[in-house]
Parts: structure tokens; sequence; C-alpha cells
């Protein structure tokens, strides 16, 4: 895989992990000329999920979206860029075990989800999350939001 810092596309792989679904594996690779450390994902091509909005429109689940969520919401926190990927490995599986065969999890669904797991976490981070979630009562919005507030650095 192409190095994220220097482009080499020799690379090693330091360890894989599957989800407990078995639906997708994450493996930390390690670049070959430079030593950059990073992460990539390989999952079972099939029907996407979608995360149902208030207003009854559906939207392709997204991981990077709610990674930077995530981010804006442990930070200055103590925690790995291990663990958040592990919060997202979680919600991805969960979400799709809720989400069943018709690959569809609302999206009040989905931040009750996450906000569960940053509850026994991290307290900070979960006041946070349901502080602007909440607010906007539909995740989405509130990563757009996010994102808003991270543009602005
Ligand atoms: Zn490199």
């Amino acid at each position: 895989m192409r190095c994220p810092r220097c482009g080499s596309i020799q690379d090693k792989v330091l360890e894989s992990r599957q989800n407990p679904s078995g639906t997708s594996i994450r493996r930390r690779r390690e670049c070959l000329s430079c030593g950059y450390r990073y992460t990539s994902y390989e999952k079972i091509e099939e029907k996407p999920l979608k995360v149902i909005k208030r207003d009854g429109r559906r939207e392709p689940f997204d991981l990077v979206k709610l990674e930077g969520g995530l981010q804006k919401s442990f930070e200055k926190r103590n925690i790995s860029q291990n663990a958040i990927e592990q919060i997202l490995n979680e919600v991805e599986d969960e979400a799709a075990l809720k989400a069943g065969n018709k690959r569809e999890i609302s999206s009040r669904d989905l931040g009750e989800m996450i906000l569960s797991k940053l509850y026994s976490i991290d307290p900070v981070a979960y006041v946070r999350f349901a502080s602007v979630y909440r607010m906007f009562d539909d995740v989405d919005q509130f990563l757009a939001e996010i994102e808003k507030l991270s543009n602005k650095h």
C-alpha cells in the first residue's frame, strides 16, 4: 500500500485484526522507506450501510466523518489513535448488526450507540459529543457542525 507520507509502496504488516463479526480486517502497516505507521482496512464488498436521517433521507455510513467527530470530542484528552480506531470498529460492527439485512440504521440509534461507548471510556468526550449531538438530535448534523469547527482552526 502507498505510504501516506512518502508515497513508497514498500511496506510490511505489523498487525492484523478482524472485527468480531468477521466483516472487516484492520491492518497496521509500516513503510519500509520512511518508517511511517498507518492503518488499512479490508472489507467484504456488500450492500453499503445507510444512515436514515430524521427527515427520512438516506446517507452512506461514513467512518471518516465519524472519526472526525470522535477526534474532536477527544481533543486534548489522553487517548491513543488505536483506541479511537477501536471505537470506530465497534460502532461500525454494532451498527451493521442493528441495521440487519436492510442495511439501514437511524441516525438517532447511531448517535446513542456512540454515546453509550464514550460514556464508559471518557466522560469529557461523552459530554462534548452529547452536548452537540443532543442539541442537533441528529448525528449527521452534529458531524457537519464538528467539521465546521475543525475548519476554523
Ligand atoms: Zn513512507
